[in-house]
C-alpha cells in the first residue's frame, strides 16, 4: 500500500477484474478493466487529464484560464475534477437528454453547465458547435474539443493499453468496447497491437451508430436506436481515423442490459449501460474466438449515475426495455 501525491495521481491505475457470468458463458476469462475507480467515476477521467496537460505544454492554457467541452457528461466531470486540482474554470455543454445525475455531478464540482436540446451533428445547435463557439467567445479559453483532439486516445495508448497488458502477463486474445469519441477503441486497441498484432480488437457498436456498418462495409449508416449515454458515433473522428479494427458487433440495448443486470445480481458490480454493451460484446468476441482464450472490455463508468434511468423499472419499461431480473428469464 502507498499513498497517491495528489488527487490527479488517482487517474488510472484502475483494476482488472475477472467476470465469472461472462467468463462461464463462453469458457473463456473475460476480464473488466474497472474504470468506475477512477476519482471521476469513468474511463473519461484519463483523457481529460491527458487534454488539460496537452494544452498547457502548449501553452494553450495559462493559470485562472478556462476549460470548455460539449459532452454527453463524463469528459465534464473528468475536466471539471482535473480544472478544480489545477485551478482552472470549467463550462460544459451537454444535451438535455443525458441523465440528471451527470447533470447534479457537474453543478456540484463547481462547471458552469450548459444544456442544449438534442441536435444532428450537421446543425449548428448541436452541443459540439454550441461548446467550441463558447471557447472562441470566451478570453483566456481552451476548446477540449475530446472527438478529434488526439492527446484523448494517446492517454489509452501509454496508460490503458499498458495497464492491460501487464495487468494480464501479456495473454492476451482479445478486446472489445464501444465508441464514443473513439478514444478508447483507438488508443487501446493501438496500444496492444503494438505489444502483440495478434490481439483481436473488435468495434461493440450500439443501434443508433453509424460504425458497425462502417468497419464492416465501408459505409456510415445508423441503424435503429439507443439509451446509451456516452457512446454511438456517426462519423470518423481524428481519435478514430486508423483504430485497428478486425471485427465487429452491433449489439441491442437488451442484451447489455441483461448482462449489467447479471453483473449486478450475481457479481456485486453496479454499470452503466455502455458497460454492458461491452460485455455483451466481449461475450460475442469470445464465442468467436472458441474456448480458453482471454479477453478483455471495459467498464466505462459506474451505474450509480443512472439510478434515475437504467435503474428505475419504470424508466426501463418506458422505453420498452425490461431488467432480467424482474422478468422471467433468469434461473
Ligand atoms: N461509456 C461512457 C459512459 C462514456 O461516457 C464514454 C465517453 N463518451 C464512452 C463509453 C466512450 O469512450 P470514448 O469516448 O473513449 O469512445
Amino acid at each position: 500500500m502507498h499513498t497517491a501525491p495528489d488527487t490527479l495521481a488517482l487517474i488510472g491505475n484502475t483494476p482488472l477484474v475477472r467476470l465469472k457470468g461472462p467468463s462461464e458463458a463462453t469458457g473463456c476469462d473475460i476480464f473488466g478493466k474497472c474504470e468506475f475507480a477512477n476519482p471521476g467515476a469513468s474511463v473519461k477521467d484519463r483523457a481529460a487529464l491527458f487534454i488539460v496537460e496537452d494544452a498547457e505544454a502548449r501553452g494553450l492554457l495559462r493559470p485562472g484560464g478556462t476549460i470548455v467541452e460539449g459532452t454527453a457528461g463524463n469528459t465534464g466531470i473528468g475536466l471539471a475534477l482535473v480544472a478544480n486540482a489545477k485551478g482552472y474554470r470549467t463550462i460544459i455543454v451537454m444535451p438535455d437528454t443525458q441523465s440528471k445525475e451527470k447533470m447534479d455531478t457537474l453543478r456540484a464540482l463547481g462547471a458552469e453547465l450548459v444544456t442544449v436540446p438534442a441536435a444532428p451533428y450537421s446543425s449548428a445547435a448541436h452541443f459540439v458547435h454550441t461548446s467550441r463557439r463558447i471557447a472562441e467567445e470566451t478570453p483566456g479559453a481552451v476548446w477540449a474539443n475530446q472527438f478529434d483532439n488526439i492527446a484523448n486516445r494517446r492517454a489509452h495508448i501509454l496508460t490503458t493499453a499498458e495497464e492491460i497488458w501487464s495487468q494480464m502477463d501479456g495473454r492476451i486474445d482479445g478486446f472489445t468496447c464501444a465508441v464514443g469519441t473513439g478514444g478508447t477503441l483507438a488508443g487501446v486497441g493501438l496500444g496492444l497491437k503494438a505489444k502483440d498484432e495478434n490481439v483481436v480488437v473488435a468495434l461493440s457498436d450500439p443501434h443508433g451508430a453509424a460504425l458497425y456498418d462502417y468497419y464492416a462495409n465501408g459505409e456510415l449508416r445508423a441503424e435503429g436506436s439507443s439509451v446509451a449515454e456516452g457512446i454511438g458515433q456517426g462519423r470518423i473522428t481524428a481519435n478514430l481515423e486508423g483504430a485497428p479494427v478486425d471485427t465487429q458487433f452491433r449489439i441491442p440495448d437488451q442484451e447489455g442490459l441483461d448482462w449489467i443486470d447479471r453483473l449486478l445480481t450475481e457479481e456485486g458490480l453496479c454499470l452503466g449501460l455502455s458497460s454492458g454493451i461491452n460485455v455483451a460484446g466481449a461475450v460475442r468476441l469470445a464465442r468467436e474466438l472458441g474456448p480458453g482464450r482471454r479477453i478483455a472490455t471495459i467498464l466505462c463508468d459506474t451505474g450509480f449515475r443512472y439510478l434515475s434511468t437504467l435503474y428505475d423499472p419504470a424508466w426501463l419499461a418506458s422505453k420498452g426495455l425490461r431488467r432480467i431480473d424482474s422478468g422471467a428469464a433468469k434461473g
